[in-house]
């Protein structure tokens, strides 16, 4: 299809805990439909779906108590887009320090939760995120974020700080960002995700070669974290 819009999606934010309502503001702004995502019956008939930043255990025992890991896991699956945004990655990373209790666990994506401590609760800095449209780098927001510190399998990593962070990673419909782009005025993310997964086949059927990908960053070296 050669849609040049992608306005007018029925898109889903995961409404159990944390900054959903700020992803809803941005889709709605773009003109898209939105649903708050609390049960099972919710993720039917959506085109796509964020998982937003917030607690990442207690969103992850939100969604064992509610029923809706297998039916999360089914949706990544099925090659719509999916989004997650700082807890939200940390949700669908394959490997996570720390976590205490089951994820969705489908990008192959290592993270280190809380990562640049404790001094550095929160900060910003500009971006260079690989297939981003614009010319423009991307302000990015992060606020006790994890980094990811290896991509490995299909995923790839988009985007790293300047000393070679991994802050961004893409599998084909599925996306990580330790960042938060629902609370800068800049949409170019929000829409560019709604159109992942009808690029490229979703699932194993990718064809290169396992690769492994690190953040080369100091933080990435053992950094205890916060
Ligand atoms: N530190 C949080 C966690 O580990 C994530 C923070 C966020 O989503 N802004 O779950």
């Amino acid at each position: 299809m050669t849609q040049t819009t992608t306005a007018g999606k029925r898109v889903g934010v995961l409404a159990l805990q944390g900054d959903f309502r700020e992803h809803r503001e941005m889709l709605q702004a773009l003109g898209h439909e939105t649903v708050e995502v609390r049960k099972v019956e919710h993720l039917a008939g959506l085109d796509a779906l964020i998982i937003p930043g917030g607690e990442s255990t207690a969103i992850a025992r939100l969604i064992l108590s509610n029923g809706m890991l297998e039916p999360l896991r089914e949706f990544c699956a099925a090659g719509k887009p999916v989004w997650g945004t700082c807890a939200g990655a940390i949700l669908l990373a394959r490997e996570v320090d720390r976590l205490d209790r089951p994820g969705i666990e489908t990008m192959d994506i290592a993270v280190r939760r809380n990562a640049f401590g404790r001094q550095i609760d929160s900060f910003e800095a500009d971006l260079e995120i690989e297939g981003l449209p614009g010319e423009a780098p991307f302000r990015a927001v992060f606020i006790r974020a994890p980094l990811i510190e290896r991509v490995f399998g299909r995923a790839k990593a988009i985007a790293r700080l300047d000393d070679g962070t991994i802050v961004a990673a893409r599998q084909g419909n599925l996306l990580a960002t330790a960042f938060h782009p629902e609370l800068t005025n800049d949409p170019r993310m929000h829409e560019w995700f709604l159109a992942l997964g009808t690029d490229e086949p979703p699932g194993p059927g990718t064809r290169e070669a396992p690769r492994l990908e690190r953040t080369t960053g100091a933080l990435g070296g053992g950094a205890s974290g916060g």
